[in-house]
């Protein structure tokens, strides 16, 4: 017997509480308060989907930690101050400035990204002044573009006016953490609090403002098979291309620990994709959108993570593929074959199906726990 939609949507809900539950239990509190000071501060070059390049500077603030930390592959608040004070205004103003002097032996950079492991927009994380002087420090050192990221319904007229305004020539590009275009996946299996609606109205708040949006979309989120995953992203890909956005960055997942994708890994009942989905996921993908494949670090310097992986013979050739295909654009970049390549043929995702096979994981995983 079928079941109605209102049971699917019932259903749904409460596996979203069970999932949140379950999410924010397994986060850490930081034992030792970490410093004032970017976690991170890299150089590299990246090319636009318009074919211009940019000399990059990447920093990623120490932060509070993100204010929704819900998703399920989510490992940023084991690297922050994540549980402590939230917000430090002063102290994320001064790494910005600290980070913004310019030293003799720097590379030259003319973009700027910014990532504060969460939503800029987000004025309990970024508070709303400090937002502001920012942009303006931002635009005091001549880049070209600034890049932040942020949850959809952060970007409103009244945080990104503002700062727009005092970014003034500065392009500015929002990374967007879309995960999926199917709601099932996204607000219960990855469990980010990202709607549709709020989606398409910070997506067209910044095409209105000319405001470069950039979508992440997420290969092999927790609790769906690599051929559902497959049918994902490349559905996905179309509807973020149906937009007008040209920005699509494809992240195929890693497991880290305090997550619930971990969780299950631990417990037999999630894996990293394998590389093989991975191609099969981009170019799918491809057919739909130019795309960019992120966490190119594929092969793993941070040990305390797991990630997608294939056979010994052809792991690295293709994650130099899809490093190649991220800067040409070009789907001969991907690698064709090996011996242990199984090809993963997309499915329709079957909403009902995926909820009941959901529940009977949770289950047997909470009964090994
Ligand atoms: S919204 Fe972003 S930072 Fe927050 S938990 Fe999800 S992926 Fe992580
Ligand atoms: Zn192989």
């Amino acid at each position: 017997m079928s079941t109605s939609t209102t049971d699917v949507l019932d259903g749904e809900k409460a596996l979203r509480h069970r999932i949140t539950v379950l999410s924010r239990s397994l986060r850490e509190v930081t034992a030792v308060e970490h410093l004032q000071k970017p976690r991170y501060v890299g150089y590299d070059t990246v090319r636009d989907a318009d074919g211009t390049t940019y000399g990059r500077k990447k920093a990623i603030l120490m932060s509070g930690g993100c204010s929704v930390p819900t998703c399920t592959m989510c490992p940023f608040t084991n690297y922050n101050n994540f549980g402590l004070h939230g917000a430090n205004a002063d102290g994320l103003r001064g790494q910005v400035v600290t980070m913004l002097d310019r030293t003799d032996d720097e590379p030259d950079y003319d973009m700027l990204a910014l990532y504060n492991d969460g939503s800029f927009f987000a004025r309990r994380e970024v508070p709303a002044d400090v937002q502001v002087d920012i942009a303006r420090r931002a635009a005091a050192t001549g880049v070209r573009r600034l890049v932040v990221e942020s949850l959809p319904q952060f970007v409103t007229t009244e945080t990104l006016v503002p700062f727009v305004d005092a970014l003034g020539d500065v392009q500015l590009e929002v990374g967007i953490g879309l995960q999926s275009a199917d709601r099932l996946v996204r607000e219960t299996l990855v469990n980010t609090r990202v709607t549709r609606e709020s989606f398409e109205a910070a997506v067209a708040l910044m095409q209105a403002h000319n405001v470069l949006p950039k979508v992440y979309l997420m290969i092999g989120p927790p609790f769906l098979t690599e051929a559902e995953a497959v049918t994902d992203v490349i559905d996905s890909t179309a509807y973020v291309a149906s937009l007008g956005v040209a920005g699509v960055t494809l992240c195929p997942t890693r497991l880290a620990p305090n997550t619930v994708a971990w969780w299950l890994y631990q417990r037999g009942h999630y894996y990293a994709p394998n590389l093989w989905a991975v191609v099969d996921a981009v170019r799918g993908a491809h057919t739909k959108a130019a795309v960019r494949v992120a966490c190119i670090n594929m092969r793993g310097t941070d040990f305390d993570s797991v990630y997608p992986d294939s056979c010994e013979r052809c792991a690295n050739p293709i994650v130099d593929g899809l490093v190649a295909y991220s800067v040409s654009g070009a789907p001969a970049d991907l690698p064709t074959s090996c011996e242990c390549r199984r090809t993963t043929t997309p499915v329709a995702l079957d909403h009902e199906h995926i909820l009941a096979r959901t529940v009977a994981t949770l289950d047997a995983c909470e009964a090994i726990a």
